[in-house]
């Protein structure tokens, strides 16, 4: 009998394990209705080795070893890197910790798709700075890592939780050269939405030439902007956590996200990763004397592994314990996946039937003078 995936959408994370896997080729990743990508097997192709649905990390999880997570306030002790980073600079802290050969992790690549490459020069790594908040199409990179491995090669291998879950039932044993480091994630939305968006902003403003979710030039990390630029020059920048953009105003509403998303499994301790890393929000109460703006990371040891790098972490940044609940109490996806709105099911039917202007006038408006100039407010107030 062909193997079965998955019986509804909220069943594949699209992490493409069993697409590499395939000794036969048999399986595609294609999108769904809203452009999220799911396996899908060929029943003339496949041979019914059962191998796919064998290392499936949805159907069989790696079982908790993990130690008690040790959890850390970090900042890089580079101020530039941190301006570079989404957080603190914890992605980099590790990867010159470690010092791989080839590190793996998401980048923008032709036409801003997000897909995971594998990166060794200083203008590579730089590419996976910076949080693209949308779903990173992981490729082949699985196997590339493998035969790094089978190499004798140092790999730090980043990505969400379940492209983390994915690569270990991949390669069905741990290796001594692996170092992994997952994110904390609270969901991804698809290429497809992204690419929505940014057909209706190029209509608006021109050819997109760059983006950044997390722009910190003139807000800092806090209250950092998300920043369109486009080759005439013109520049669109509307601050992220507040409601001003559409793509970024989607995002907090948390609606359109990957159905196996409000399911994640992966979204809980033990972690995937030999690391994590977020933002530590909640700081004020954990390191209220790290108040320059420039951005803090919350990084979790899960293992022994990540645990021997510690020391050499602390050199290279600044690091305060913190316990995990304290950081889980702001950061809720360290522990648990994202709720699904109620709302959910007609956003989705208007997403499907709408043009972008219509469902941004409908469902992601940004917000009144009036509401912004109160919240400005509120955060000065709390400053
Ligand atoms: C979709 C998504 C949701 C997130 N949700 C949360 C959250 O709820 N709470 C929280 O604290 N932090 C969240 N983060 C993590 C946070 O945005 C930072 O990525 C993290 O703090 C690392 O920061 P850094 O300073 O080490 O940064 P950087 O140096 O900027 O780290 C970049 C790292 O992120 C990886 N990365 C970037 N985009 C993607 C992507 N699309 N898919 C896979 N890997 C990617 C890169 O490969 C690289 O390893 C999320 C990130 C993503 C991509």
């Amino acid at each position: 009998m062909v193997p079965v995936l998955w019986t509804s959408p909220e069943g594949c994370t699209g992490c493409a394990a069993c697409r590499q896997i395939c000794p036969q080729q048999a399986i595609a990743l294609k999108p769904d209705k809203s452009g999220f990508l799911l396996a899908h097997i060929d029943p003339e192709k496949c041979v019914e080795c059962g191998l796919c649905a064998k290392i499936c990390p949805m159907k069989s999880r790696r079982p908790a070893e993990a130690p008690e997570p040790m959890a850390f306030a970090m900042k890089h002790r580079s101020q530039d890197i941190r301006k570079q980073s989404a957080s603190g600079g914890a992605f980099t802290a590790i990867l010159e910790a470690f010092a791989p050969d080839a590190v793996f992790g998401a980048a923008y690549c032709e036409d801003f798709q997000v897909r995971h490459i594998c990166a060794v020069t200083p203008e590579e790594i730089a590419r996976l700075r910076g949080s693209k908040y949308v779903q990173s199409d992981v490729g082949d990179t699985y196997k590339q890592a493998k035969e790094l491995l089978q190499a004798g090669k140092r790999v730090l291998f980043t990505g969400t939780p379940c492209q983390i879950a994915g690569l270990n039932a991949y390669l069905r044993k741990s290796h001594p050269n692996l170092l992994t480091c997952d994110l904390i994630c609270e969901g991804v939305q698809s290429q497809a939405f992204f690419d929505r968006y940014r057909q209706h902003m190029e209509e608006k403003y021109g050819k997109l030439s760059s983006v950044s979710f997390r722009e910190k030039e003139k807000n800092g990390w806090e209250r950092s902007d998300f920043q369109m630029r486009f080759e005439n020059g013109k520049k669109y920048t509307r601050t992220c956590h507040t409601k001003d953009s559409a793509y970024m105003n989607s995002m907090l509403f948390q609606g359109g996200n990957r159905d196996s998303c409000y399911a994640c499994p992966f979204a809980a301790v033990p972690r995937q990763g030999d690391f994590t890393i977020g933002d530590l929000w909640g700081w004020r109460e954990m390191v209220p004397e790290w108040n320059d703006n420039i951005g803090i990371s919350l990084v979790v040891c899960n293992t022994e592994k990540a645990a021997q790098y510690l020391p050499r972490l602390k050199e290279l940044a600044e690091m305060k314990e913190v316990t995990v609940e304290q950081a889980a109490k702001h950061n809720p996806n360290l522990l648990r996946p994202t709720p699904q709105p109620p709302t959910r099911g007609s956003y989705l039917a208007d997403v499907e039937r709408m043009p972008f202007a219509e469902l941004e006038k409908k469902w992601l408006k940004p917000r009144s003078l009036l509401r912004k100039t109160a919240s400005k407010l509120l955060f000065r107030l709390k400053k």
